[in-house]
């Protein structure tokens, strides 16, 4: 099964997640935002999930309905692809992020329209988007905040829900005056005025451009009905103002019908924003004549997908309904935040999505960018257990041949109890000898580099059972 192919979108980073989260670890005003945000939203949406008595039914149901989806994904695409065009949208299908693209950028030059308004998008983020517009003359505008920061900041974002988390408002403030065209320079840190002063920017965007982009959260294939949740009322601006809707969607987010969706909409808020209930969910079926967009257009992306689901273990990963719980409480996101992981997808999801979507060995560091502790398996509103999946890549990527040989050697050894005996005698004498506390000698030392090696104990178990 074909991968994301290399060259273009945001799934590989250019170094490996040790080497980009020892330089994360050492900026303490990025760990302070992360402390502050993460702990934040932890606690505001433990609170609103404690208030839901069958919380543990709604989350073995939320992955329930995802196992059945991921079993007959090709069947509920093309009834949603039947649906969607007898409402009057068009279908199309994107095999990998070039070709979304290109059928985004045909799409809208088509419209004669030089600049696009978007609804914050993982999927967009993930192909490149942005920058294929750019590249053939279209101006992308984000209309949701913390995209805007990013978008204006010229930076990356560093969390799926809050793509901005690693700011603060002082920055913020930087940003925007420096790069919002017609801001007022007597503009405060306050988080109202920095409001104020997004909203005045975009509300001349959002009247005078004609086509949008949007991602989804949910499509239901019954009626063809495409749904997108957010906290602002961006995403409802460019929904229904703009003449042309361009919708670009992961093919996993298909549910079969209504009463899926229902499951969904009580899980998503309360684990990713800590909210009882989603400030703006915005559904369309189709076009509506005389309201709305009067041009719809879905574009189904693959970009790997196939390849996931081809996993039966690894397939898990498509499950995700992105809310960012895992994220929020992983002990390694909340010290290196979002960049480290190199891809748009970060956190405990991102480690065990990108490496599938590209080929395990394109981000072979990612599934040990973790304790293993198993946090992110508890938050997850649809059980997704992502320590299981970590260590499934753990055992796909490519391993140093040091490794392999040192294991054949362990193995050889623990065949033979003269042989285990004699090496328990000889790792206590070399310790003893000096080597204790200084790690391994190269070129088993890359183990001993991040973590310390355990004293041999003063008595083996062999030599206890010996001595009864
Ligand atoms: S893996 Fe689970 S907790 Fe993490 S973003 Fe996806 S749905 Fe949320």
């Amino acid at each position: 099964m074909p991968t994301a192919p290399t060259g273009v979108g945001h799934l590989r980073g250019a170094e490996p997640f040790p080497v980009a989260a020892r330089r994360a670890l050492a900026d303490a005003q990025l760990r302070r935002n992360l402390g502050h945000a993460t702990a934040t939203i932890r606690a505001k949406s433990a609170a609103v999930i404690d208030e839901v008595p069958d919380w543990e039914r709604l989350r073995a149901a939320g992955s329930a309905i995802k196992t059945d989806v991921m079993a007959r994904l090709p069947e509920l695409l093309e009834q949603l692809e039947q649906r969607v065009t007898q409402a009057g949208g068009v279908v199309h299908w994107a095999a990998d992020a070039h070709e979304a693209n290109a059928i985004v950028v045909d799409l809208v030059r088509d419209t004669g329209s030089d600049r696009v308004i978007k609804v914050k998008s993982m999927a967009t983020q993930e192909i490149g988007l942005n920058e294929a517009l750019e590249a053939a003359g279209i101006a992308p505008v984000e209309t949701d905040l913390a995209e805007l920061i990013v978008q204006l900041g010229d930076d990356r974002p560093s969390h799926i829900l809050v793509p901005a988390i690693h700011r603060n408002r002082a920055e913020i403030r930087q940003i925007f005056l420096r790069a919002m065209p017609g801001v007022d320079p007597a503009l405060t840190d306050e988080p109202a005025d920095l409001a104020a002063a997004a909203r005045r920017f975009l509300r001349q965007t959002f009247l005078s451009t004609p086509v949008a982009v949007s991602g989804a959260n949910f499509a239901v294939a019954e009626t063809g009905t495409l749904a997108v949740v957010e906290s602002e009322g961006n995403g409802r601006m460019c929904l229904t103002l703009p003449r042309t809707l361009i919708t670009v969607m992961g093919v996993e987010k298909v549910v079969p019908t209504w009463r899926d969706l229902e499951v969904f909409l009580q899980l998503l808020p309360r684990a990713s924003t800590g909210e009882r209930m989603n400030p703006y969910t915005s559904m369309w079926t189709g076009v509506t004549p005389g309201d709305g967009p009067q041009a719809f257009h879905l574009v189904l992306l693959d970009n790997g997908r196939s390849a996931v689901l081809a996993d039966e273990v690894g397939r898990q990963a498509l499950h995700c309904i992105r809310c960012s719980a895992c994220l929020n409480v992983c002990p390694v996101y909340e010290r290196t935040g979002g960049h480290a992981y190199g891809s748009v997808y970060p956190g405990p999801i991102g480690a065990v999505l990108s490496p599938q979507l590209t080929g395990v060995a394109d981000n072979a560091s990612l599934p040990y960018a973790s304790s293993l502790c198993g946090a992110c398996y508890d938050a997850c509103p649809v059980k997704i257990n992502i320590p299981e999946l970590l260590v499934h890549l753990r055992d796909r990527a490519p391993h140093p041949h040091a490794e392999s040989a040192v294991m054949a050697a362990a193995a050889y050894a623990m065949d033979r109890p003269a042989l285990f005996a004699a090496a328990q005698r000889a790792t206590r004498l070399s310790r003893l000898a000096g080597r204790r506390g200084r790690g391994l000698p190269p070129p088993l030392s890359g183990w001993t580099d991040g973590r310390d090696l355990s004293d041999p104990p003063p008595q083996t178990f062999r030599d206890w059972w010996a001595n009864r």
